[in-house]
């Protein structure tokens, strides 16, 4: 099995023993380093270019990620996994290579990002690779030029496509092992442009997932009607795998249910620079407990986990290999 496939799988199809109140120290982890991004991609909770909104984005100070990571370390969490992003674009950030490379020295077994590809440029994402990433995603969600510039809000389709060859030539080149892929999300107006993109890059990229996103309602109403596609067959009222396995810190520490409830500070549910306590606390403090009550019982009305797809099973709403 492809290797992105293998580890969405083990993420979204946890043991169910981990459907608890107070299920064990998470395994997979997420540091956002910058929610800084330089796209407006118009299904995104927190940059989307349908969004009337003004959201504050943060950028981590490269010694608080290091401190967090130590800790995570030290305490077992994010040994399947570590995410050194979630809604920004991490090479907008200088400490990037800094930051992976002192993941890698911990000894985490897998270190990944993903990025819009506007700014891979060889330059910037041989440090990177050269520091241990164990796997870049490109996050391309067109096939062409045109629904490109609709959907990410940027005219750079040509230059990502050049990103990608560049950093898929500097990896064989160099025998590195850095796994390669792209993810694509699916939108009414790039229906079946995926098969395009996968034709574009297939001799490149090691593997390609298109999945449907969640949480449109939450942008700003009409974003679902105008973008939502296939939506899927579930009825949204399952277990979400991340409040039980994935731990979520945003740059500015604070503790949230997913990267999805990045935009509203009432999931802010813990502030570990204002209330400093150890991982393990947070993971374990009222707020989570209360979203995992709330997800176990089903009465998730007026939340952001409220019709979210990653509910569903994954089959659902992921589609890998698609060539
Ligand atoms: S169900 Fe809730 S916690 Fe899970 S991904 Fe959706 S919004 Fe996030």
């Amino acid at each position: 099995m492809a290797k992105m496939q293998e580890h969405i799988n083990a993420i979204m199809n946890p043991d169910k023993s981990i459907y608890t109140l107070h299920p064990p120290l998470p395994t997979k982890l997420t540091v956002e380093l910058n929610e800084t991004c330089n796209s407006s991609c118009v299904f995104c909770t927190f940059h989307s270019s349908c969004s009337q909104e003004k959201f504050e984005y943060g950028v981590m100070k490269p010694e608080t990620a290091k401190r967090i990571l130590k800790e995570a370390y030290e305490k077992g969490i994010g040994m399947q996994e570590v995410a050194l992003f979630a809604t920004g674009e991490p090479f907008l950030y200088v400490h990037l290579a800094e930051v992976v490379a002192y993941a890698k020295e911990l000894g985490f077994p897998y270190v990944y990002l993903t990025t819009n590809g506007t700014l891979s440029t060889i330059d910037r994402v041989q440090p990177v690779i050269d520091a241990g990433i164990d796997s870049i995603r490109f996050s391309i969600n067109a096939g062409t030029r045109e629904s490109y510039k609709q959907i990410h809000g940027r005219d750079e389709f040509d230059q990502v496509i050049a990103n990608v060859k560049t950093t898929a030539d500097y990896i064989r080149n160099n025998h590195k092992e850095t796994n390669l892929s792209a993810s694509f999300v699916k939108t009414k107006i790039t229906e079946g442009e995926e098969k395009i993109l996968s034709e574009l890059l297939k001799d490149y990229i090691d593997e390609i997932v298109a999945y449907i996103p969640h949480c449109l309602d939450e942008i700003a109403s009409g974003v679902k009607e105008t973008y939502g596609i296939d939506a899927p067959s579930g009825d949204h009222k399952g277990l979400c795998p991340r409040l039980f396995n994935t731990m979520y810190i945003n740059s500015t520490e604070a503790v949230l249910p997913c990267c999805a409830s990045q935009n509203a500070k009432k999931y802010h549910l813990v502030e570990l620079s204002k209330t400093p306590m150890g991982l393990d606390e947070a993971w374990y403090c009222d707020g989570l407990t209360n979203f995992r009550k709330m997800i176990l019982e089903g009465k998730t009305e007026g939340t952001v986990c409220e019709g979210c797809y990653m509910r569903d099973s994954m089959e659902d709403v992921y589609t890998f290999d698609l060539d």
